[in-house]
């Protein structure tokens, strides 16, 4: 007799998809640079240089270069160029800054380990971008700076920032950890605020292999703050002016960051290729597609749609090997750790709305156009389904 459970339970454990699509392939992009990248290593060992020194200063010339700053000090992580970068701009105790709750964690740890209050304002819903209103409404006499992020890639809005900087006589500080190589207006990202922060996190459009950050700036005051801090507050000798950090770039991945940096065009344009396909193919389903502002070149660091069924379609989607993420899964003002700034459910529906609806399909420069279209044809498949 035959059992069809076991049947069921036979296909469950051997039917496995053909294809599966990760979220990132780190791997296959070593192997795509793996010479480059392995004698970029090794000139680092040979040269007996590890910490700050000719690599770090040449990738940070090259990145001011792309990004059009002035200047550029390498730190130890994104998150440590937030907090670096809003120290060189003044920002402590009894400051405000606002910013957005709909990031990831760290903009928000680094105003508040200086002493400062977060203040966040709710997204616009169709760019998931701090919205410029309604930061406007939350000045008070307490305001300092505004931290507008770059999320997914895409340039928060830079025309509306710099007017209520000038009118209010405020700093801003640009979050552009996902965002390097994007543009506004034609123009790069770092000819715009008081100061821009870059991660370079692993899986981030640039990334090293460990951690590492950059604060960009067109300010002299901002760069020779930065450069101090980073290193204990002295400017290289033993007499220290602030008190510092211990936050360098590594001469190692710097190495292995300029190596990548002479490829950054080309996966980019590849994400967007990718961007611009989905775009296409996902055009006839529920999926509300990201996006873009016309004044803007996004990089895609994610590709996040909406979906009315997202957790379905996410599950759709992994049992067929097709990884996606959620960022965020809850806005930062109901998050335990920040309960102390007194927010309650409902005080940002947008930031809050954006956490059930949200996905982030694969988009790295490494996915195949087979691995894409496998991704356009189970979504479309599920559509037809329901
Ligand atoms: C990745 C990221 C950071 C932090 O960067 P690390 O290099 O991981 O410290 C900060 N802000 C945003 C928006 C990020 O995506």
């Amino acid at each position: 007799m035959r059992c069809t459970r076991c049947v069921a339970h036979w296909k469950a454990y051997y039917w496995s998809p053909l294809l599966t699509v990760p979220l990132a392939d780190l791997v296959s992009q070593y192997h795509a640079i793996r010479s480059e990248i392995d004698a970029a290593v090794h000139n680092v060992f040979e040269s007996g240089q590890f910490i700050l020194g000719s690599y770090v200063e040449d990738l940070e010339r090259l990145v001011a270069e792309v990004s059009g700053a002035a200047y550029a000090v390498g730190v130890n992580s994104g998150t440590d160029a937030l907090l670096l970068g809003l120290a060189a701009l003044g920002i402590g105790p009894g400051d405000e800054v606002i910013t957005t709750p709909f990031t990831f964690v760290a903009t928000v740890e680094a105003i508040c380990h200086l002493g400062a209050r977060p203040v966040f304002a709710d997204i616009i819903p169709r760019t998931f971008n701090l919205d410029p209103d309604d930061a406007r409404r939350r000045i008070t006499a307490r305001t300092r700076a505004i931290l507008p992020v770059d999320l997914f890639g895409q340039p928060a809005d830079r025309a509306a920032y710099q007017q209520l900087a000038q009118e209010h006589g405020l700093q801003v500080l640009y979050d552009s950890a996902q965002a390097i190589g994007a543009r506004y207006d034609g123009m790069p990202l770092g000819a715009f605020g008081d100061a821009l922060t870059l991660s370079f996190f692993p899986t981030k459009n640039l990334g090293a292999y460990g951690d590492a950050g950059m604060v960009l700036t067109n300010r002299e005051d901002v760069r020779d703050r930065v450069r101090m801090l980073r290193f204990h507050g002295s400017d290289g000798g033993y007499e220290y002016d602030h008190v510092g950090y211990c936050s360098r770039l590594d001469a190692l991945q710097a190495a292995i960051l300029q190596v990548k940096l002479g490829h950054l065009e080309a996966w980019t344009e590849t994400r967007r290729a990718h961007a611009a396909a989905y775009a296409e193919c996902l055009r006839d389903t529920e999926c509300v597609l990201p996006s873009s502002d016309p004044r803007v070149y996004h990089v895609y660091h994610q590709f996040t749609i909406r979906h009315p069924r997202r957790d379905a379609l996410r599950a759709y989607l992994n049992e067929r090997g097709i990884r996606t993420g959620v960022y965020y899964p809850s806005p930062l003002h109901l998050q335990k750790a920040y309960r102390h700034l007194g927010y309650v459910p409902g005080d940002f529906p947008e930031a809050e709305r954006a956490c059930r609806e949200v996905a982030s399909l694969p988009v790295h420069p490494e996915m195949t156009e087979e691995q894409q279209q496998y991704v356009c044809r189970t979504i479309v498949e599920l559509h037809n389904r329901s």
